[in-house]
């Protein structure tokens, strides 16, 4: 027999997006509620007249009072049913090419992958798990141990540091769940280039595997160039550029602890470490430095942190794009590229371009834009929920 689950109804007329399968209901969508359900309690959800809609989990504290994990209503959200879900996302990454030789790619992609709020990343045989809203919290055990069957790994490291959990009312947690201390050290390989990476205490899951394909787009425009990494964290880019032959390369980041790993993956790579140099700087101040220097690059990657966190921040965030957009054009040699990014979900690639338009405009050059890019194929995007398209990319040809 099935649980008796709460039910939440929506009000009248509310239910459009949810027959889109569009996987989330906000707060204000919702009409009553048979009973207070537990966070992260899995609720029936129906319209006002009471037809079925889905199943969900209840976030109490958050706007996004309901994710959906299923539309099905034979489906019973059980330990077995989370269990699959977890499978089902794993043996997918077969169908999205990752080259043979990488040993680091996502496993679960929140909600493109019906796990909303759980993001898994593998390292070799680490994987490191997010855990970000309330549903996920409540079966998060299960979820554990069906990415350790799944993937194989030996280590497992919650690094659930963000301030989305704080928006669910959870507090951060960075733990070893599974394995000890020493499976946070790991050793990435993509395209070719080896990374030392620490997983406990850096950023995020602790590397940026979303940027993969660019980054090997890189390789294919670098050779014999001067070039320009902003925001370059462990030198994703910058060794990319080296490894595909650049004449020099400039890596910028604030971070001194990202600047030392560069210094080790270049050493770590084989590497010219002569051709290298690592500036330490806040990278909206040093590119208006160079500008007044008058120096050139022939190649200049930007790939700043997220810089609208909300919708609220877009504006403020749109200013800050322009201004390094305007820098980059300013120090484009004739004929060079820029490789410009945005990873601010809120920023849709139409508004991102007409900024990177503006820029080059206010700039007095003619970009043409040649090649667009986006997340690599492990972070999908489902067709019902556009918003996980986050990560855009432009390569501008500089004409004049
Ligand atoms: N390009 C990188 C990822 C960039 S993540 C890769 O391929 O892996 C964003 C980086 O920007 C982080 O390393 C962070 O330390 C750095 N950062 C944040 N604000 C900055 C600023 N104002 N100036 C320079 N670096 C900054």
């Amino acid at each position: 027999m099935k649980p008796n689950h709460p039910t939440v109804a929506l009000k009248p007329g509310r239910e459009r997006s949810l027959l889109r399968r569009h996987p989330w209901v906000f707060s204000g969508a919702i009409g009553n509620l048979s009973k207070e359900p537990k966070p992260g309690e899995t609720v029936c959800v129906r319209t006002a007249e009471g037809a079925f809609l889905g199943w969900g989990a209840y976030s109490p504290d958050s706007q996004i009072r309901v994710r959906m994990w299923s539309f099905n209503e034979s489906d019973e959200i059980t330990e077995d049913w989370i269990t699959r879900q977890v499978q089902n996302a794993v043996a997918r990454r077969i169908s999205m090419h990752i080259p043979v030789h990488d040993n680091s790619f996502r496993l679960i992609h929140s909600e493109s992958d019906f796990l909303p709020g759980v993001i898994a990343d593998q390292f070799g045989s680490t994987v490191v798990v997010q855990i970000l809203t309330a549903g996920a919290e409540y079966w998060r055990n299960t979820i554990y141990s069906a990415l350790q069957k799944s993937s194989k790994c030996t280590c497992l490291i919650e690094k659930s540091d963000t301030e989305a959990r704080k928006q669910e009312g959870l507090i951060s947690r960075e733990e070893v769940i599974i394995g000890d201390e020493s499976g946070s050290k790991v050793i990435v390989v993509e395209n070719g280039i080896k990374y030392r990476v620490q997983i406990l205490g850096g950023q995020k899951t602790g590397f940026y595997l979303d940027q993969r394909v660019n980054r090997l787009l890189v390789q294919e425009y670098s050779k014999g160039k001067r070039v320009l990494d902003c925001f370059s964290f462990q030198g994703g880019f910058a060794l990319n550029a080296l490894k595909a032959g650049a004449v020099s390369v400039v890596a910028v980041d604030s971070s001194e602890t990202a600047l030392k790993a560069i210094r080790t993956n270049v050493e770590e790579n084989q590497l010219d470490s002569g051709a290298i140099t690592l500036v330490e700087a806040n990278a909206f101040e040093y590119l208006r430095l160079l500008r007044d220097q008058k120096e050139q690059f022939d190649l200049i990657i930007l790939d700043p942190p997220k810089l609208a966190a909300t919708q609220s921040k877009v504006e403020r965030a749109l200013r800050a794009y322009k201004d390094l957009n305007l820098s980059a054009c300013k120090l484009l040699a004739p004929g060079g590229i820029l490789f410009t990014f945005s990873c601010s979900g809120g920023v849709t690639p139409e508004l991102f371009q007409s900024v990177v338009a503006g820029a080059a405009l206010d700039a007095g050059r003619n970009l043409q834009f040649i090649q667009t890019m986006r997340q690599g194929p492990d972070h999908p995007v489902l067709s019902t929920f556009p918003e996980s398209e986050y990560l855009k990319g432009l390569v501008c040809l500089a004409v004049n």
